[in-house]
């Protein structure tokens, strides 16, 4: 069985599509009380107004992760709203891709400021919220997911930039791990392959006839599958910690 999480709160980066959307709705139906952050606040809105009609909690906390002074403000928002912090899921990213060699600087970094910054800043101002709540909470643990990507671990032709950050993601969320295990914050990292949301969307017109060649019909991974996936993670007895994890669509093959 897994443990519920009524009495804890969660922060949702990305929460306006694709994963956090899924992401937020699936901690909510564990139990928590929801902060829901991104820029586009009027779906946020929509989202918390789902979540309440579920008989869910949940603030609306607009932000840019990638200003640190935003990123920080949402954590306090989020612990002056919804009274503490037990599980910080960093999901906001953005996948810009195609080669380097003249290619536009500034998608990079974009991605670098969202992608790595914003999930540094954003950990930085959780971690005092997350060590008092698995020093303070019945179930003495909490909870930071981040979302690196396939492309966290295998890097691509046609992706350089992507790959750096998300293998940096996943970098950052190993070290952090070890420094916080001993008191009871679980980072955990996760890597998902092609899955069915916006993210390719914001591509060049010829990058993405590049992604719609590589991928072709092959069924993608859905949104709720990684919320499932995240689900799964937090709600682990406190003596577990899903470190890593890879999922691929079964016909995926790198
Ligand atoms: P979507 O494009 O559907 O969602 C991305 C989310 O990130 C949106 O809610 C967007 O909100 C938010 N976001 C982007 N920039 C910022 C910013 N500066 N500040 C705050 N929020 C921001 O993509 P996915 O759901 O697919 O992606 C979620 C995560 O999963 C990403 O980190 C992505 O790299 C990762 N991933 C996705 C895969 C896929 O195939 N879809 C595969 C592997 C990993 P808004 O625009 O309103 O700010």
């Amino acid at each position: 069985m897994p443990d519920r999480l009524d009495g804890t709160v969660a922060l949702v980066t990305g929460a306006s599509s694709g994963i956090g959307v899924t992401t937020a709705l699936e901690l909510s139906r564990h139990g928590a009380a929801v902060a829901l952050a991104a820029r586009r606040a009027g779906r946020l809105d929509e989202l918390a107004a789902r979540i309440r009609n579920e008989g869910g909690t949940a603030a609306v906390i607009p932000a840019d992760v990638s200003a640190e002074d935003q990123a920080r403000e949402l954590v306090e928002r989020t612990v002056a709203e919804l009274g503490r912090l037990d599980t910080l899921v960093n999901n906001a990213g953005l996948m810009l891709l195609g080669p380097v060699v003249g290619g536009p600087v500034e998608e990079w970094r974009r991605m670098v400021e969202v992608n790595l910054l914003g999930l540094m800043y954003c950990a930085h101002a959780a971690l005092p919220h997350l060590l008092s709540a698995a020093q303070d909470s019945p179930r003495h643990v909490a909870d930071l997911v981040n979302l690196s990507s396939v492309a966290g671990r295998i890097a691509r032709n046609g992706s350089a930039a992507y790959n750096a950050t998300k293998h940096a993601v996943v970098a950052f969320s190993e070290a952090l791990r070890q420094e916080v295990a001993a008191r009871h914050v679980r980072v955990s990292v996760i890597e998902p392959g092609v899955t069915e949301t916006e993210l390719a969307g914001h591509n060049r017109p010829e990058v993405i006839e590049q992604m719609n060649r590589r991928f072709g019909d092959i069924k993608r991974l859905q949104a709720a599958d990684i919320a499932e996936i995240i689900g799964f993670i937090v709600t682990r007895p406190p003596h577990v910690n899903i470190n890593e994890l890879m999922v691929r669509p079964a016909e995926q093959e790198a």
